[in-house]
């Protein structure tokens, strides 16, 4: 950041006192500018031994499918947020069944939180942010058309468990994606 948020003035690269990381500071207002992670949350919906995805229709990786996620508003809880993206995306009514799967992506600074959910009747549409959405079974996801590397995670964790009939809680590291 090279100007203030507050006041417009410019802002100095520094460590300000009693911290240990350097932050945009601005030069008049002495306003410190923090940067953290951001919380990106979505929902894994399930409809009998299959998944609902969305083929994005804006980039980043547009024409690709992802499960519906997206960035945490202010005011909302992160399972909130995740039900609310399945709306918006696959215009989806699902019931939210415990966080399944969380992601840290220190390159990007994201966090992802996945969520396990039953789409309450099989009824869904392309949202805006959708050029279609659908129901797959394991063999039928489109493993070379996905979207994002927590997206490849999230099915693969999804389906292991699916088979060995229970659900246990997932987390991985990524550090490099293999695609984005
Ligand atoms: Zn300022």
């Amino acid at each position: 950041m090279k100007y203030c948020p507050q006041c417009g003035n410019k802002t100095e690269p520094i460590i300000p006192e009693g911290d240990n990381r350097v932050r945009d500071v601005c030069d008049s207002c002495d306003l410190i500018h923090y940067q953290n992670p951001r919380i990106i949350a979505g929902c894994i919906p399930a409809w009998d031994d299959k998944v609902l995805l969305c083929k994005r229709a804006i980039h980043p990786r547009k024409g690709f499918w992802t499960l519906p996620a997206g960035f945490m508003e202010l005011g909302e809880t992160t399972e909130q947020a995740a039900l609310r993206e399945t709306l918006e995306e696959a215009e989806a009514v699902v019931q939210a069944q415990g966080l399944y799967a969380v992601f840290n992506l220190p390159h990007i600074n994201q966090v992802y939180m996945m969520y396990r959910s039953a789409l309450l009747k099989p009824e869904f549409s392309s949202g805006i942010e959708s050029l279609e959405v659908r129901l797959f079974a394991e063999h039928e996801i489109p493993w070379d058309g996905l979207a994002f590397e927590t997206m490849r995670l999230s099915l693969e964790y999804y389906f292991q468990d699916m088979k060995a009939g229970a659900f246990k809680f997932r987390s991985a590291d990524i550090e490099k994606p293999l695609f984005r």
